[in-house]
């Protein structure tokens, strides 16, 4: 039966780097028999330029009913100045609410290939392959109460809640659980127990949770620790597992690691393994048109699509070999380049990856 992929290329460099990704899609969709369907939309500037929203109510149905969604970037300094209300970041957020896309999956893996361009030393990092799975979809971002309130001596106060349902703990819990069985079966939660009490629930689910997965090594963390612990030695994770405040922070830091945030893929996942898969850096404006961005990030996103969405575990493995295959011939984009490497536009990078596709 035929799956259908909506791309939304988004903003800035989003088109150009979907671009790539669809040639490499494209192929592996012949060689493996996929038979996939491809659809695009709009999402972000461009759609508020069209319809005048971040994301139309038909492009959210259109999602909705696919099988995956592979987009791109959103967002510019053509829009920044526009209200908070319908600003193209916006329309992120809504689609991953919308879809119930709960469970953030961030990759942070450093090709051997890639080594030098950590800003930590070689040995701490070389082969690093940490996976962080963010709640996506509650905690602090999403809690009511929220707002600026006037107190009663006239000062501004502002507020935000801290909160999770203990199915919202559970299911994230599984997620993490599930991964790690696929990969070293260590899972770290992290939290901050010692001071929040929402974390102490956090803590008691996950620990409810690990008798179902007795393979699975669970250890806690506080965050501050984390923190730290990721840039000392961030070989001793496996699989992370947190809120959506802590991920969001922890995941940029542990994406720094790998030296360039152009190589870093990222999925956000239902309860079905449905899901919006992107590169986890923005629409690059500087960079736009130009021709030179790094489209790596969103072909290894569309291979995590692959894996995790459509069961095609075989062609996500393919595309992740050729990616690494032109690593090793040493073609590199201009913002993982070094001196001795072959300088590759955004199209050399996704042709080259369809070559070793074809070879
Ligand atoms: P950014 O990730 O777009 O860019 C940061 C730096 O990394 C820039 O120097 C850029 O040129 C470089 N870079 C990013 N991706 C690259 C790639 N694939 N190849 C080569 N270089 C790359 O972050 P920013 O500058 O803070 O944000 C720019 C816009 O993107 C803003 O409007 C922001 O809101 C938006 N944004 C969107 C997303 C998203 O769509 N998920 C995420 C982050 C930021």
């Amino acid at each position: 039966m035929s799956k259908k992929i909506i791309l939304l290329p988004g903003d800035g460099i989003g088109p150009e780097i979907v671009a790539e990704a669809k040639k490499v899609l494209d192929v592996v969709n012949s060689q493996f028999n996929l038979d996939l369907t491809f659809d695009s939309d709009l999402i972000g500037g461009c759609a508020i330029d069209q319809h005048g929203v971040p994301l139309a109510q038909s492009t959210l149905d259109k999602c909705k009913a696919a099988d995956a969604v592979l987009m791109g970037s959103v967002g510019g300094p053509k829009w920044d100045a526009l209200d908070s209300s319908i600003r193209p970041e916006k329309g992120l957020l809504k689609i991953r609410y919308e879809m119930g896309l709960y469970a953030n999956l961030r990759p942070a893996i450093l090709y051997p290939q890639l080594a030098e361009a950590s800003s930590l030393k070689t040995e701490l990092v070389a082969g690093l392959d940490i996976l962080i799975v963010r709640e996506l979809t509650g905690g602090i971002y999403f809690g009511e109460p929220r707002g600026i309130r006037v107190l009663e001596n006239g000062e501004r106060q502002g507020y935000n809640t801290y909160v999770y349902a203990e199915h919202e703990i559970e299911r994230i819990g599984r997620t993490a659980f599930d991964m790690a069985m696929l990969r070293n079966k260590k899972v770290c939660s992290v939290d901050k127990a010692n001071v929040l009490e929402a974390t102490v629930l956090w803590r008691e689910v996950m620990e409810r949770l690990a008798p179902e997965y007795p393979e699975v090594e669970l250890t806690h963390m506080y965050v501050d620790n984390a923190a730290m612990q990721l840039v000392r030695a961030p070989k001793q994770f496996d699989v992370i597992v947190t809120g959506n405040m802590f991920g969001d922070i922890l995941s940029d830091t542990a994406a720094m690691l790998t030296g360039s945030i152009g190589m870093l893929p990222s999925s956000s996942m239902d309860a079905n393994n449905k899901g919006l898969f992107e590169p986890v850096h923005g629409s690059a404006p500087d960079i736009a048109g130009l021709g030179i961005a790094n489209p790596l990030a969103t072909i290894l996103s569309a291979a995590m699509m692959l894996r995790y969405s459509l069961q095609a575990t075989d062609a996500a493995d393919a595309i992740e070999r050729a990616v690494g295959e032109v690593l090793d011939d040493g073609l590199r984009s201009a913002d993982i380049y070094q001196d001795g490497m072959k300088k590759a536009s955004t199209s050399e990078m996704g042709d080259a990856v369809v070559a070793k596709l074809q070879a």
